[in-house]
């Protein structure tokens, strides 16, 4: 290929093999190499100083042809005599293994043929470097083009197939590319094929190692292989002045390339790499700059101090509504009239001294309406004389302010709040064991009096009250034990008065666990802590006037169990006070009085609390007793019933009186009733004598028939059984009444009343007008007191109706007795014609002993007595003036429709 020993075979260390020693020179000098012929091509002669290049020496019998390289044996063909006349290109074996190139003519002599040859291998060589040259020069322009003209896209692609294309041109085994990274030398590309590659790290620490403006200079010139120690491995660097860019790592046997040739290839490759992706770096770099700045709400600005012109960042300028170049008594009047003077100080101030700018100023919106935005100015001078500018970048801080502020606002408030706090918040530094006063909120001084910044050097503990400093004392040594501690004691204040605190404090330690300091908080508890002892005193006397006081007083579940139970209870219910609780007060109650008491306390509610009601109970060794009860529901916050608190007093004396009393009352309506009554019982005997008499008389007569007899024995029959029942009633009547009331019909009292009355009120002519109610629901109390009552209204309706009648002779006395009913309510009205009540007395008719009869025929008992029996029967007894009479009305609550 090459005239001369190639590069790369000196780089493989080949040795040039020594020249053969020139044979002596002909004795006809010539130019070139002559040979003589004969006419079958043997070499007679040779001369000329190139017969010493030559391989073979010249023997008796060479050819021509046993001197030439095989493919020039072509242009040998046939006998000399057909070669002349036309140039002869030969490559002859030079000595050594190498060719010799020659171009010469035969020229036909007097019995033999001169051979005329001369060196072309120059010439050879010459026009190799031309098409070495040009093909150099398509490939960098061809590898420089590709990489130039793809997109940025493909450029990573593009320099793959590029270098799979320079690999190809090489005949190498394969080439990467390497381009400086973040973590070094990096691999960019690289060519395909199974390729025994120095790793990237490797090469690095190859390339580390060297200094880098000498390796580049020293490579550019010397030979490519020079850091790699391995055979066929070769770096190749691109530099820019004297830093390399790029490098070229190519495996493979370069035999046919040359170092200028392999750096320029590799220049044409990497320089367009190197800059496009240089480019595309700085181009995502200003993106991300702008971006940042957009973001930021930043921009540079710069200003040259021997001109009035200020430039500011065209998307900051536009933000502001400012252009981009103004003058800076321009851009002053942008600043807000507070922040202007310093602004044109600091200004000034930098022209004079060139120091660093530091500021924080609002610039004025456009939209004058709108909030100046704040900024944080920044620069500082570069550059001198005429150069000398200062150049900095504004940032929006307005999110940054408004925080500012708001976490200023807050901390005022919360530093307000804690001087305003009615509690003191103390800090106490912790020094070599001890806490030392540091901080007092100025709560201090409306708690206490004292003042809050002298106070630092005094020590609670001095005004902690004499009583209380071993709690004091106690409360430090818990906080440094157990990290926090609550507390209550006396503080003196500094008037001498004492508070009651409640102190709550928690130690703060360090990150290695040592204690740093106590925070602490003070709350003055004086009025609470007084109220409380006040309480327990006031509860103590509330204890002593439960236990000592005469009335029953309890607390029990709404199951009735109790939970409490006074003295006065216990000793009624013959036990201790002790064992009151559990006891279950139903057991002294019937089944009718415990259903009635449980519905009774379940119907307390939030808003009716209380109840009060007469029970009945049956105690051990005892009669019946009567207490009054009155209840009071506790709820909780739902409003369910939690516990009942009761007092009670024993009403059964009072009881007893009043039933004995009602007995008199009763004695006295029966005593009342005796005419009536003779009357009642008259009436059968007289019906019963004439039975007798008529009988006898016929008996007499002898003219008796057994049925005549018969008849008149059933009639006196009949009258003896009328007889009995008005007497039995009477007994009944008269009775005392049964403990606990029962369910009866009312109209069976008004027929018992009538029973007793009606013939007595017939017999002095007045009329009865009955009228019963349709419905017959039943009523809760003693049938025989209703019918007392009933009686009472009946005795009265009539003493009224008889002394109204001596007045007026004509009068035709009447009582009506009627009852209505509905599904609550029974009315038993008793009206007469007697010309009723003086409205003056209607309201007194009630009182017990009060009577317009004279003395010794009216008790002034009967209607008081009707209206307590009434009343205990849960209804109401009432009067008014009808038309002709009084007229009084029974009303009764229906317990039971059937
Ligand atoms: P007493 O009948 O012993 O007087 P009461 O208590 O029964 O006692 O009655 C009180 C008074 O009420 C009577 O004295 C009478 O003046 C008046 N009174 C009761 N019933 C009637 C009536 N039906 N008409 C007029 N006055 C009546």
């Amino acid at each position: 290929m090459s005239g001369g020993p190639g590069l790369f075979e000196r780089w493989r260390g080949r040795s040039t093999p020594a020249p053969v020693e020139p044979e002596p020179p002909p004795s006809v000098p010539a130019v070139g190499l002559q040979l003589w012929l004969d006419d079958s091509a043997r070499v007679q002669r040779m001369a000329g100083p190139l017969r010493c290049a030559l391989a073979l020496p010249v023997h008796g019998d060479m050819r021509l042809q046993d001197c030439v390289q095989p493919y020039s044996l072509l242009v040998l063909e046939g006998e000399p005599m057909d070669w002349q006349a036309q140039p002869l290109d030969l490559d002859f074996k030079a000595a050594g293994g190498g060719t010799l190139h020659t171009r010469g003519w035969l020229l036909g002599q007097p019995g033999n043929w001169m051979l005329q040859l001369f060196d072309i291998g120059d010439l050879l060589q010459h026009r190799q470097q031309s098409m070495n040259a040009e093909r150099q020069r398509h490939l960098t322009s061809h590898l420089a083009a590709e990489l130039r003209d793809c997109s940025i896209e493909r450029l990573g692609q593009v320099a793959q197939e590029q270098l799979q294309w320079l690999v190809r041109h090489w005949r190498a085994s394969g080439v990467r590319i390497l381009l400086q990274g973040e973590q070094g030398w990096q691999t960019y590309a690289s060519s395909n094929g199974p390729v025994h590659w120095p790793t990237d790290e490797d090469i690095g620490r190859l390339l580390d190692r060297q200094v880098p403006g000498q390796m580049v200079s020293s490579i550019a010139h010397a030979d490519l292989q020079v850091l790699i120690p391995q055979a066929d491995t070769y770096l190749m660097p691109y530099a820019q002045g004297q830093i390399a860019r790029a490098w070229l790592v190519c495996v493979g046997p370069l035999e046919a390339l040359n170092a200028v040739d392999a750096l320029n290839a590799c220049a044409a490759y990497a320089e367009p790499l190197v800059s496009r992706l240089a480019a595309f770096e700085l181009q995502q770099q200003s993106e991300r700059l702008d971006s940042l700045q957009l973001q930021l709400g930043a921009g540079w600005w710069q200003w040259r101090c021997n001109e009035s012109t200020l430039q500011v960042d065209p998307g900051l300028a536009a933000s502001l509504g400012i252009p981009a170049q103004l003058t800076l008594g321009q851009w002053l009047s942008r600043v807000h009239p507070a922040d202007r003077e310093a602004a044109q100080l600091a200004f000034a101030e930098l022209q004079r001294e060139g120091c660093a700018l530091h500021l924080s100023l609002r610039l004025l919106d456009h939209n004058l309406a709108a909030n100046p935005r704040w900024f944080r100015l920044c620069g500082q001078v570069r550059g001198t004389g005429q150069q000398r500018r200062v150049q900095g970048f504004l940032i929006d801080i307005s999110d940054i302010k408004a925080q500012q502020l708001q976490a200023s606002a807050a901390q005022a408030r919360l530093e307000n709040l804690i001087a305003s706090s009615p509690a003191v918040i103390y800090i106490q530094r912790y020094v070599e064991g001890a806490l030392q006063s540091d901080f007092f909120s100025a709560s201090l001084q409306p708690m206490l009096g004292w003042e809050p910044e002298s106070s630092g050097s005094l020590q609670p503990g001095q005004w902690v009250h004499p009583d209380d400093q071993a709690l004091w004392l106690a409360r430090t040594r818990t906080l440094l034990r157990e990290g926090q501690v609550r507390s209550r004691y006396r503080l003196c204040d500094r008037y001498g008065g004492y508070h009651w605190v409640l102190d709550e404090a928690r130690l703060l330690r360090d990150d290695l666990g040592l204690p740093v300091e106590v925070v602490g908080i003070w709350l003055d508890v004086t009025e609470a802590t007084e109220a409380a002892e006040r309480m327990r005193e006031s509860e103590e006397r509330y204890r002593v006037l439960v236990e000592d006081s005469p009335a029953m007083i309890c607390r029990y579940t709404p199951e009735l169990n109790l939970v409490f139970g006074n003295q006065p209870l216990a000793d009624y219910l013959e036990c201790s006070t002790t064992q009151l609780a559990g006891m279950n007060l139903g057991q002294w109650l019937s089944s009718a009085q415990r259903e009635a008491f449980v519905e009774r306390v379940a119907g307390l509610t939030v808003e009716q609390p209380v109840s009060t009601a007469e029970i009945c109970l049956e105690l051990p060794g005892r009669e019946h007793a009567w207490w009054v009860w009155s209840d009071r529901g506790l709820f909780d916050e739902q409003g369910r019933l939690l516990e009942v608190q009761a007092v009670g007093r024993d009403n059964t004396q009072v009881r007893r009186t009043q039933q004995q009393l009602m007995q008199s009352a009763k004695m006295a309506t029966l005593g009342e009733m005796a005419t009536g009554l003779a009357h009642e019982i008259n009436q059968p005997l007289n019906v019963m004598r004439m039975a007798v008499v008529n009988a006898l008389k016929r008996l007499e007569n002898g003219e008796v028939q057994a049925d005549y007899l018969q008849d008149k024995l059933k009639r006196i029959d009949a009258q003896v059984l009328r007889a009995s029942r008005v007497v039995d009633h009477m007994r009944v009547f008269g009775r005392r009444s049964a403990i606990e009331q029962q369910l009866f019909e009312p109209w069976q009292a008004v027929e018992g009343a009538l029973s007793l009355l009606a013939e007595g009120l017939r017999g002095k002519g007045v009329v009865l007008r009955v009228e019963a109610a349709a419905q017959q629901p039943k009523v809760k109390g003693h049938q025989d007191q209703l019918e007392q009552v009933l009686i009472n209204l009946m005795v009265n309706a009539r003493d009224a109706l008889l002394t109204q009648r001596e007045q007026q002779r004509e009068l035709q006395p009447w009582i009506a007795l009627r009852m209505e009913a509905n599904e609550q309510q029974v009315r038993l009205l008793v009206e007469d014609n007697g010309g009723g009540i003086d409205p003056r007395l209607l309201e007194r008719i009630f009182e017990p002993f009060f009577t317009t009869k004279p003395v010794g025929v009216g008790t002034g008992l009967g209607l008081s007595v009707s209206y307590g029996i009434i009343d205990a029967m849960g209804g109401c007894l009432s009067v008014d003036n009808g038309v002709e009479g009084a007229r009084f009305c029974i009303e009764l609550p229906v317990h039971s429709t059937s």
